[in-house]
């Protein structure tokens, strides 16, 4: 789209989500930078974002080892079973010494008719290429019966096939020598920082979080532990906000609350600035009497006030306040500031559609090179939560011009089939619905009824929330 994201058109009509999007994705690439990076031991590493390729210095699994515990062998020393027989008659081996993980065999290589003992995890031995699992196996002496020592013959019990590598597992089958483990931009998941540690590495590049700047509007937001005075409201935004932000690895700058007022507004954001990568406010964006927001950003930065064709947050201030950052290097002048409808339920689904994406591209998760620009759209798109198609378990109901995010529970139905439910009562003052919600159930402009039965996408927000 060629359109910038200040166009005044935006201000006349409603914009779609999609549209939004993609102009916020245009806007912010225009200011993006690569995150400057740090090394960190890898135990700092999680909820970070790799800022290296990491090539694996070694095969994982560094050798050829037992998947199982029992003998290796080379199964070409054994014969073939012919239509179905059991082996055991023909597969009487002898045990020539044990491989124990953490201890290998450093002996000579195994001969045909030889076993050796092997546990799991151990180096497979020379001349061996196949493990027979311990509860397959009869270990026999001139006693009877014995545990399976070297001079000991050992017998296949009971099987009719045995595949050659069976049980093995082979050296870099998971990650080969030389090949690329991780790319830049990895979030660093409990998987992945798992994943560097199989290789060897006690410390990682990864980028520098950024700094977010938060604070709530209005002259009725009380902080919490304070007395609510008479048509006072606690403030909720900041620590949902706050905490948001901290589950994406981000360092926040809480910065309380401003009443409605241009003047304090306007000092606090030229601040914030100075001090932050983006700063969002919540409240004090919709057109009515309070809304200082607006006029204290004009007065900083650059500003767009979007109508945008959803319920909750149809009102979203989006701009690019002057930055004045020490950091001139890593700075682009200027900093994206998002302010969010007042509405708690607003608040956070906003955030979900917008912010989150934003921050996952700034913060490096995903880089834009200038020659990918017109991909920008898709490439915010990609950062909201995943979606899932699930059947709708009620009838749902929206207005047909505009998306509608009702947030959802999964559950089962009579008949044991998963179906989405709404948590209940959905006013975007509704915080609960949100503490009990799932996923969003996304309800598309064009649909004003959505019956039972009938298949739905959801914004899947994770076991704990958000994902
Ligand atoms: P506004 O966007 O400022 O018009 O606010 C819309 C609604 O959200 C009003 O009912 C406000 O009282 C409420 N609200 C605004 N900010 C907060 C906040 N930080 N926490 C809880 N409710 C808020
Ligand atoms: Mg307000």
């Amino acid at each position: 789209m060629s359109l910038s994201c200040f166009d005044p058109r935006f201000g006349e009509r409603m914009l779609s989500v999609d549209e939004a999007l993609s102009v916020l994705g245009e806007s912010l690439a225009s200011v993006m930078r690569t995150p400057r990076s740090e090394r960190v031991a890898l135990a700092q590493a999680p909820g970070r974002v790799l800022a290296e390729t990491v090539i694996s210095p070694l095969d994982v699994p560094a050798q050829t080892n037992a998947a199982m515990d029992g003998i290796a062998l080379a199964r070409a020393s054994l014969p073939d079973a012919e239509s179905g027989e059991p082996l055991s008659d023909h597969c009487e081996l002898s045990v020539i010494g044990s491989s124990l993980a953490g201890h290998p065999w450093t002996g000579r290589a195994l001969a045909a008719g030889e076993a050796m003992r092997i546990t799991t995890g151990a180096a497979l031995p020379a001349g061996a290429d196949t493990v027979v699992m311990q509860e397959q196996l009869e270990y026999r002496s001139a006693q009877g019966l014995v545990d399976g020592d070297a001079g000991e013959r050992v017998v296949i019990e009971g099987v009719t096939s045995i595949r050659r590598g069976q049980n093995v597992r082979q050296a870099g089958e998971d990650i080969a020598r030389g090949s690329q483990a991780m790319a830049p931009g990895q979030w660093l998941t409990p998987a992945a920082v798992g994943v560097l540690a199989s290789l060897g590495l006690a410390e990682v590049a990864v980028y520098r979080p950024l700094t977010v700047a938060v604070f709530s509007t209005g002259d009725e937001v009380t902080a919490p532990g304070e007395m609510l005075p008479a048509g006072g409201i606690y403030d909720a935004n900041r620590f949902s906000l706050v905490a948001l932000l901290r589950d994406q690895g981000i360092e926040v700058l809480d910065l309380g609350i401003l009443g409605d007022d241009e003047a304090s507004v306007s000092a606090a954001l030229r601040d914030a600035a100075t001090r932050a990568d983006m700063v969002i406010t919540s409240g004090g964006v919709s057109v009515g009497e309070a809304d200082h927001v607006r006029s204290a950003l004009a007065a900083c930065g650059e500003l767009a006030l979007w109508r945008i064709a959803m319920r909750p947050g149809r009102p979203l201030a989006f701009g690019m306040l002057r930055a004045t950052s020490a950091d001139a290097e890593s700075s682009s002048g200027q900093v994206p500031f998002f302010g969010l409808p007042g509405n708690p339920v607003a608040t956070m689904v906003t955030f979900l559609q917008f912010v989150l994406p934003a921050l996952r591209l700034l913060s490096g998760q995903q880089r834009l090179a200038k020659a990918e620009e017109g991909a920008s759209a898709t490439a915010l798109a990609q950062w909201q939560a995943p979606r899932l198609q699930l059947i709708a378990g009620e009838t749902l109901r929206s207005r047909a011009e505009r998306v509608d995010y009702h947030r959802g529970q999964i559950v089962l139905d009579d008949r044991g089939c998963q179906v989405v439910m709404t948590t209940g009562r959905q006013g975007s003052g509704i915080l609960t619905s949100m503490l009990l919600a799932e996923c969003l159930i996304e309800i598309p402009a064009g649909c004003a009824t959505l019956h039972a039965g009938e298949p739905v996408m959801v914004q899947w927000l994770g076991s704990r929330g958000i994902v």
